[in-house]
């Protein structure tokens, strides 16, 4: 290897939401000239995983592709029945034979950047190699705040207050805690209470935000005023999407866009991995019409791109379908979302704050209507909220339980679109994340440490 070079390992683990920000972080790493190497479980979970995974390859072959194939796994010792939880578990015991593989690494790796799910089961790997490790975490620094404060909770469940007081930051109400929290044998529940007292194991934490967005959770952090024992934190957003994520095949979404005017379209879109209910779906398609909006809105019937089987039409009813037609665009597929937020006839996003969403709205200037479902999206929905980006009407809940009706979603649509919530500041979110990406800015400060602090190693 050339002298001074950086060479570094990914690991990330499964999940658009968390692979994408992996593979955008690798292309930051090969634009300040450090040499990469991808290590990804094989087989993924979804399609999507694949094949972002080929269109990397390709536009990068000059980075070094390890399948890390997992040991075989036995789900009903898992407790759960969700298919990427049960793979980040799979992970987790496989994780052991990375010792040999990363060790056989040539050049050797300067410094390892993992997934925030393989905390535990990475430390005897790393201390056995000696390899400088950093976590990319792939969620909100307010999120980073609550899973590194997480161990000074003596049990969430048992607490009585109405919000959990985390030093620096603003309070985090009882109803954002992650409900599967609550259960202490599920898979997230057991992982947070095994992993989070171990950050002090590690060299850095890097979280794809900026302090535009979350000035209050990063000086928090910097300070440590959330844990003592925190390494340091490098706040090295907004990642910018990459060109290897583009759909190459025929866009029906952008064309429909361009004939639409400036900003009159609202942008429908849970992720990649939220189905909601028929019932749901079916008010949803109801909110719309009520809206009085243009829309582009994404069906998903099933969190799993392969298990997808029944038809938009099916899915979304033949009645309704027909109606939906005449006001906007319907798909059952994956989009290009940057190309659909920065099209200027997007006006506005109902999001399930999906991190990786968020930062793409901050992005593109796109304002959010927060509609969180699981795991860490009411946390970040406070960001949203707190931060200017969006509003977010609480008591919808999450949408397994709740029947949010079409009426509801309808008004909360018109309000967004029609900018009626006063605390929306866009333009100022939309410069810092300008600014922390231009020349001199926060992203070229922590790259540039970061880097500084991998030569050292050498
Ligand atoms: N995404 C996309 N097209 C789709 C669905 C999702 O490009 O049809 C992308 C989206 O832009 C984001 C990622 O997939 O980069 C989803 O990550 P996020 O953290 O927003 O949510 P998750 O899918 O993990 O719930
Ligand atoms: N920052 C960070 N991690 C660090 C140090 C700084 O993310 O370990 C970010 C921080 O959010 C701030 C920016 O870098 O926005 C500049 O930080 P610095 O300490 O240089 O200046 P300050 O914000 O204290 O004036």
């Amino acid at each position: 290897m050339a002298e001074g070079v950086v060479h570094v390992g990914l690991l990330p683990n499964a999940g658009m939401g968390h692979l994408t920000p992996f593979l955008r972080l690798a292309a930051l790493l090969l634009k300040h000239n450090c040499k990469v190497t991808l290590i990804t479980p094989q087989p993924t979970v979804s399609l999507a995983e694949s094949e972002l995974i080929s269109r990397f390859h390709s536009q990068f072959p000059q980075v070094t592709r390890i399948d890390f194939h997992l040991l075989p796994f036995d789900a009903t010792s898992a407790n759960s029945t969700d298919p990427i939880f049960l793979r980040f578990e799979s992970v987790r015991r496989s994780a052991h034979s990375l010792s040999p593989l990363l060790d056989s690494i040539s050049p050797p790796l300067s410094a390892l950047v993992f997934d925030l799910t393989l905390i535990s089961p990475i430390i005897p790997v790393i201390e056995t190699l000696s390899l400088p490790s950093f976590i990319l975490f792939t969620s909100s620094a307010r999120m980073f705040s609550f899973f590194s404060y997480f161990p000074s909770f003596a049990n969430v469940s048992d607490h009585n207050h109405d919000s959990l007081v985390i030093p620096g930051i603003p309070p985090v109400p009882r109803s954002s805690i992650p409900p599967l929290l609550r259960d202490p044998n599920s898979i997230f529940a057991r992982m947070f209470t095994e992993d989070s007292g171990k950050l002090r194991k590690f060299n850095g934490i890097l979280i794809n935000t900026f302090a535009g967005l979350e000035a209050e959770s990063l000086e928090a952090l910097r300070e440590r005023k959330v844990s003592k024992e925190l390494p340091p934190v490098f706040a090295i957003g907004p990642f910018e999407p990459c060109e290897f994520e583009r759909l190459k095949k025929e866009n029906s979404t952008s064309k429909w866009l361009d004939d639409q005017p400036q900003g009159s379209v609202v942008f429908v879109s849970f992720g990649s991995r939220t189905a909601m209910r028929r019932e749901q779906i079916r008010e949803i398609g109801d909110g719309l019409l009520r809206s009085g909006c243009k829309f582009l809105w994404v069906v998903k019937d099933k969190p799993i791109d392969r298990e997808e089987k029944e038809g938009l039409e099916q899915v979304v009813g033949h009645e309704l379908m027909d109606k939906l037609k005449e006001k906007g665009l319907v798909v059952k597929t994956w989009v290009d979302q940057n190309e659909i937020l920065g099209h200027g006839a997007v006006g506005g996003f109902v999001c399930h704050c999906g991190w990786n969403s968020v930062i793409e709205a901050a992005l593109n200037g796109v304002k959010i209507l927060a509609w969180p479902q699981h795991g860490d999206q009411k946390i970040n929905a406070e960001v949203v909220e707190m931060g200017g980006l969006g509003m977010w009407v609480k008591d919808w809940g999450r949408g397994e339980k709740d029947l949010v009706k079409g009426e509801e979603i309808g008004k909360a649509i018109r309000q967004m679109m029609n900018n009626e919530s006063p605390k929306i500041s866009l333009f100022k979110i939309q410069e810092a994340a300008r600014k922390a990406l231009g020349v001199g800015g926060n992203c070229q400060i922590m790259f540039q440490r970061l880097i500084e602090e991998w030569k050292k190693k050498d």
